[in-house]
C-alpha cells in the first residue's frame, strides 16, 4: 500500500459585512473571512493537503480567483472537486488533520460540525477528521482580530 501525506496551509483576513464560515460551518461572529470564495480559510488548507499530498499542485492553480465560477462559492463545493481530482489519481483519505488559529470567537461548539461537514465531503467517518483550534495569546494580526489562519496534513492512500 503506498501512503502519501500533503501539508495545507491558509490565512485570510476577518472584515465586516461577511458571514464567517469554518469547515463549511456558519458561526456566529461580529466579521467573516475575505475571499474569492466563502473565504473558509480551514477548508481551503484541507484542499491544498489533498492536493500537495496528491501532487497536483495547491488551490491557487486548481481555482483561479479570476474565475467566476468561485466567486463567493461554497468553500466546501472546492473540497468536492478536490476529492474527485484526487480521486482520478486513484488515492483516497485516511485521515486530515488540522489546526485554526484564531483569537475569537469560541470555535469548540463547532467542532463536532465541522467534522461532520468534511467528513462528508471527504467520503470518510468524522472520527477520521481531526479539528482543533489555538489562539496565538493576542498577539499580531490574528491575536488583533484582523485574520484567521488554518494548517492542514492529509494523509492519502493508494486505492489500487
Ligand atoms: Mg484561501
Amino acid at each position: 500500500m503506498t501512503l502519501r501525506v500533503g501539508l495545507g496551509y491558509d490565512y485570510h483576513r476577518l472584515v465586516e459585512g461577511r458571514k464567517l464560515i469554518l469547515g463549511g460551518v456558519e458561526i456566529p461572529f461580529s466579521k467573516g473571512l475575505a475571499g474569492h470564495s466563502d473565504g473558509d480559510v480551514l477548508t481551503h488548507a484541507v484542499c491544498d493537503a489533498l492536493l500537495g499530498a496528491a501532487g497536483l499542485g495547491d488551490i491557487g492553480q486548481f481555482f483561479p480567483d479570476t474565475d467566476p465560477k468561485w466567486k463567493d462559492a461554497s468553500s466546501l463545493a472546492l473540497l468536492a472537486r478536490v476529492v474527485e481530482a484526487v480521486g482520478e489519481q486513484g488515492l483516497a483519505v485516511v485521515q486530515v488533520d488540522t489546526v485554526i488559529i484564531a483569537q475569537q470567537p469560541k470555535l469548540a461548539p463547532h467542532f463536532p460540525r465541522m467534522r461532520e461537514k468534511l467528513a462528508e465531503v471527504l467520503g470518510v467517518e468524522p472520527a477520521q477528521i481531526g479539528v482543533k483550534a489555538k489562539t496565538t495569546e493576542g498577539l499580531e494580526a490574528i491575536g488583533r482580530g484582523e485574520a484567521m489562519a488554518a494548517q492542514a496534513v492529509a494523509l492519502l492512500e493508494s486505492t489500487h
